[in-house]
């Protein structure tokens, strides 16, 4: 993963002369006067781990896993946000943690939470530091230093249990480091994010990370059966039963937990027989209000795709103009779907037949197959884009919620209100695009693109429009996040969103896990 950008720099997706033109004019970019500095005109921040602290980690790790480098420290100072990815823009001296610690055990976990809570040093769990919302963010807090700790050791399939169909994972584990493990043995876990090449398995626990097959296999937190946390007051295996009723479920309250409480070191996860085949088929409905109609009879009706989602006018437009992911001149006007089908070549057949007769009745026109093979191809590509934009000084960011069906229409159209009066306050033309991303018998998440122009101050510009989005939000029967998680940026919300005594709830679950506060300071709980 690249330190100021996205993925693998070989596969940077560079916007060609006649794209860059077109937004220009529409975007009414200026271009970028200071080139964004490189790796090494960077400054960070000094380590402020003492050096009886650093040799008191090594003890526990091993010399040759804790380190103070700038190069390591860097790829660990932030996420993958818009603003992570500005911040690293500047030429100013960069926040980084005074460490990298990795351990490769539990008992290593257990032991450097012990030291760090005696010690007074702040700690911050780190899987594939893809999180968009300032969750990996090195945060001292009250403390005096703050390590990162890198949990990518700890790896492996450490159980696969075939006859119940679950599988123990390291929570360290890549995404296509677990599916290769598990398609040895010819199973999957089928949790495909956008960020799926990088996001390991603790993250997307500590997250309830949703993928882009949420609709077939469920959310992660859906998929979890299990889980092994150490806190800094001990460790906890939870997760006993497929089911139980004593009392109140725990692990419910470490997912989601995004390393407040504990560091999960390993998930029970439900896995599946590799799918034997994919069914393809893409649609074209006449406005959104048709389409989102059509994806509520497909989730109320419980009909099984494995995928399925709906953009909105702006965004089919505004795809095609851009990539060649859509892969079709048939889509010129009115909403795209997408529906991919998997399982067995009976039931793929079963669910696509009655999915497909669904959209029919519904106001849909098939477009075949290819625009959702095309779709599929290039699903992991998108976030490339957007260091491309930022380099040409426009702006983009991604921003996500999820309501009830009776309120997605008013949702959608108060957060593109939202978010376009904030940017037009900043003197920055903008085009906000939306999709449903995930759809379930009683709603839906709508996940927005935004574009826009970076003006003077584009941190404050973004900020600005951010908030926006989130009053409206809130104001509109959205909840503050539907998959990207809270960190740091929705943090203000979360009073909001569960109430005074939900955040108290919270806030004394803490003290009884991490009496001392170390584990990520600044997120999640207000
Ligand atoms: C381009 C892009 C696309 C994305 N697409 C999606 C998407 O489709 N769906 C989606 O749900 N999210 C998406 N995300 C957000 C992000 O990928 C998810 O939140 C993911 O689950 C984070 O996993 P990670 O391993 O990278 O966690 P990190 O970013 O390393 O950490 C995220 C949070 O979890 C904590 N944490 C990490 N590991 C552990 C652990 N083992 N124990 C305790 N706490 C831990 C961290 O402290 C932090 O608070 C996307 C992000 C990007 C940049």
């Amino acid at each position: 993963m690249q330190w100021n950008a996205w993925g693998d720099g070989t596969l940077a997706k560079p916007l060609s002369e006649d794209i860059t033109k077109l937004l220009g004019q529409i975007l009414d970019l200026t271009p970028q006067s200071t080139p964004a500095p490189t790796v090494d005109q960077v400054t960070l921040r000094p380590s402020a781990l003492s050096v009886d602290a650093h040799e008191a980690l090594a003890a526990i790790v091993g010399a040759d896993h804790i380190s103070t480098a700038d190069a390591d420290r860097l790829t660990r100072a932030g996420g993958k946000s818009t603003l992570d990815l500005l911040r690293r823009r500047q030429s100013a001296p960069q926040d980084a943690p005074d460490a990298v610690v990795m351990p490769g055990t539990d008992t290593e976990v257990e032991a450097v939470l012990d030291l760090c809570t005696r010690q007074g040093i702040a700690v911050v769990p780190f899987g594939g530091g893809t999180s968009v919302v300032g969750g990996v963010s090195p945060i001292r807090g009250r403390f005096t230093s703050v390590i990162t700790l890198d949990l990518r050791r700890l790896g492996g399939l450490l159980a696969l249990d075939e006859v119940s169909g679950q599988a123990v994972l390291g929570a360290g584990l890549t995404a296509p480091e677990a599916e290769a493990l598990l398609a040895e043995h010819g199973y999957e876990l089928g949790h495909y994010p956008q960020s799926f090449r990088y996001a390991t398995i603790g993250g997307f626990a500590a997250t309830r990370s949703s993928g882009q097959a949420s609709a077939g296999h469920g959310r992660f937190d859906d998929m979890v059966q299990g889980l092994r946390v150490i806190t800094p007051s001990g460790p906890l295996d939870l997760g006993r039963a497929p089911a139980s009723a004593a009392g109140p479920n725990l692990c419910e309250l470490f997912l989601g937990s995004e390393g407040t409480l504990g560091v999960i070191t390993a998930v029970r996860v439900r896995v599946h027989p590799v799918p034997a085949v994919t069914r393809y088929e893409a649609w074209n409905f006449p406005d959104f209000t048709t389409g989102a109609a059509a994806l509520r009879a497909v989730a109320q009706n419980g009909m099984g795709p494995t995928v399925i989602r709906l953009s909105d006018e702006t965004e089919t437009g505004v795809n095609l103009a851009m990539t060649e992911a859509i892969g079709t001149d048939q889509v010129t006007t009115g909403c795209l779907a997408i529906t991919l089908f998997q399982g067995t070549a009976e039931q793929a057949a079963a669910r696509h037949e009655l999915t497909r007769t669904a959209l029919l009745a519904a106001g849909g026109t098939s477009l075949g197959e290819e625009p959702a093979r095309a779709w599929e191809h290039g699903r992991f590509n998108a976030p490339y884009l957007r260091d491309s934009l930022l380099d040409v000084g426009a702006l983009c960011e991604t921003l996500e919620t999820a309501t009830d069906w009776a309120h997605l229409a008013e949702l959608k159209t108060e957060v593109t209100a939202a978010l376009q009066q904030s940017l037009q306050s900043t003197g920055s033309p903008s085009l906000v695009m939306c999709h449903i991303s995930h759809v379930y018998p009683t709603g839906a998440s709508l996940y927005f693109t935004v574009l826009g122009a970076q003006r003077e101050d584009a941190v404050t510009q973004w900020s600005k429009a951010k908030t926006a989005a989130g009053d409206a939000i809130l104001a509109n029967h959205g909840t503050i996040t539907h998959h990207h998680a809270v960190g740091t940026d929705h943090r203000p919300w979360m009073t909001r969103e569960i109430g005074d005594l939900g955040v108290a709830v919270l806030r004394s679950v803490k003290k009884t896990l991490d009496q001392a506060g170390i584990l990520n300071p600044g997120k999640l709980i207000p």
